[in-house]
């Protein structure tokens, strides 16, 4: 059987995977051990991890499920300039650019229910100090401050405190 390359030259980030289909994203280098998952809660964007050594010609993007890299070349096939995206580089996207649903709001949403549903912004203060700004739609304010406790209880939004000190929220 004809064993394909796992690296693809292109000259340019591939809309999507020519083998899979899947999103196309950014490899970053100096990653250690850490995983895809652990990349994702605490950057919150995707990107496939390139660990610890960076090759001599390095591919730069990588289909999102690991399938294939992808190597940055000249339209005749000469190597191209690149720079790799380093971890130390890489940053936080705002925890207000996600939007999250409480239950009862999902709820309303299916029976489309949509003038019992509400956006809130939620300003919280963890007991390590973190401030974050969440943004919840919820039924009233109340569903939407349980649901910025829980998120934060579970660990899911990627901040070291597991309790709200502070929770203020506002109609959006
Ligand atoms: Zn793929």
């Amino acid at each position: 059987m004809l064993e394909r390359p796992r690296i693809i030259d292109v000259t340019r980030k591939p809309a999507k995977c020519p083998v899979c289909g899947e999103r196309v994203v950014d490899i970053i280098y100096g990653t250690g051990d850490m995983t895809e998952s652990e990349f994702l809660l605490e950057y919150r964007c995707e990107g496939i991890m390139g660990g610890d050594n960076i090759p001599r010609r390095p591919p730069i993007w990588a289909c999102s499920c690991g399938c294939k890299r992808f190597r940055k070349v000249n339209p005749d096939g000469t190597d191209a300039p690149v720079k790799v995206k380093l971890l130390k580089d890489v940053r936080k996207k705002p925890l207000s650019l996600i939007c999250w649903t409480t239950e009862m709001a999902s709820t309303n949403i299916g029976f489309n229910r949509m003038m019992l549903v509400h956006q809130f912004e939620v300003a919280i203060v963890t007991e390590f100090d973190e401030k974050e700004k969440l943004r919840i739609t919820a039924v009233n304010g109340e569903d939407a401050e349980d649901e910025a406790r829980k998120l934060v209880a579970l660990g899911n939004i990627g901040l070291k405190g597991r309790q709200c000190i502070s929770v203020n929220v506002y109609d959006k």
